[in-house]
């Protein structure tokens, strides 16, 4: 007999989370990290600098701009962006690939121009979009994280609105209320896995 699952390939088991500015989405990823060892999460490549307690190569590899071109220019990264106008952000795609390939639930934590990238080379994704409970909250957030000056934190709201209107662009919206809660939606979609379009 035929396996309820014969013909999902592995590659359906990635989930892409993205969502505004400061909405949570390293939060939820670093819940997931910590109580869902079993979910592989990419670690991306950045041009930016290490913030206090940021580690090479497990919240990013801090690269120099060169080494990003270079890896660009080689086709290692399954996606990159320019981000908040500043900092080049990108996805190395062979642990990608590794992962997939080890038939380990994979996530992806990037910005929307990243998503729309992955979007259009592996549409068998899940897609799922990071909302704030709404705007003043995610305006709250992003003061209160003070990591960013007056300055790029009005670049970075610029952005977020424009973001928030990406929600449709995607298959499942969880509202971060609470971190645990949200990464625990998350996780629970990537259980379901290529069938949770029906559930929606
Ligand atoms: P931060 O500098 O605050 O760590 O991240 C800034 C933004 O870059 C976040 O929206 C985050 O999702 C995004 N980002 C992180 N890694 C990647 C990546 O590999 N690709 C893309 N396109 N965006 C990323």
């Amino acid at each position: 007999s035929v396996p309820e699952h014969a013909g999902t390939t592995p590659r359906s088991r990635l989930v892409v989370l993205a969502g505004p500015t400061a909405v949570g989405k390293g939060s939820v990823a670093a819940y997931v990290r910590e109580h869902h060892p079993e979910v592989w999460i990419s670690v991306s490549a950045t041009t930016r600098a290490p913030r206090p307690g940021e580690e090479n190569g497990v919240h990013y590899w801090f690269v120099s701009t060169e080494e990003f071109d270079r890896m660009a220019a080689e086709d290692d990264l399954l996606e990159w962006a320019v981000v908040h106008g500043r900092n080049r952000y990108g996805t190395p795609r062979q642990p990608v690939d590794l992962a997939l390939a080890s038939g380990r639930p994979a996530m992806l934590e990037i910005d929307l121009q990243g998503a729309r990238q992955v979007r259009r080379t592996m549409p068998e994704a899940l897609f799922v979009f990071l909302k704030p409970p709404s705007w003043d909250e995610l305006v709250r957030r992003l003061v209160g994280r003070g990591t960013e000056d007056a300055a790029e934190r009005e670049r970075r709201l610029a952005t977020a609105r424009e973001e928030l209107a990406a929600e449709s662009e995607f298959d499942v919206t969880i509202v971060n209320r609470e971190v645990h809660a949200a990464a625990e939606e998350l996780v629970a979609l990537m259980r379901l896995g290529p069938d949770v379009r029906a559930h929606q």
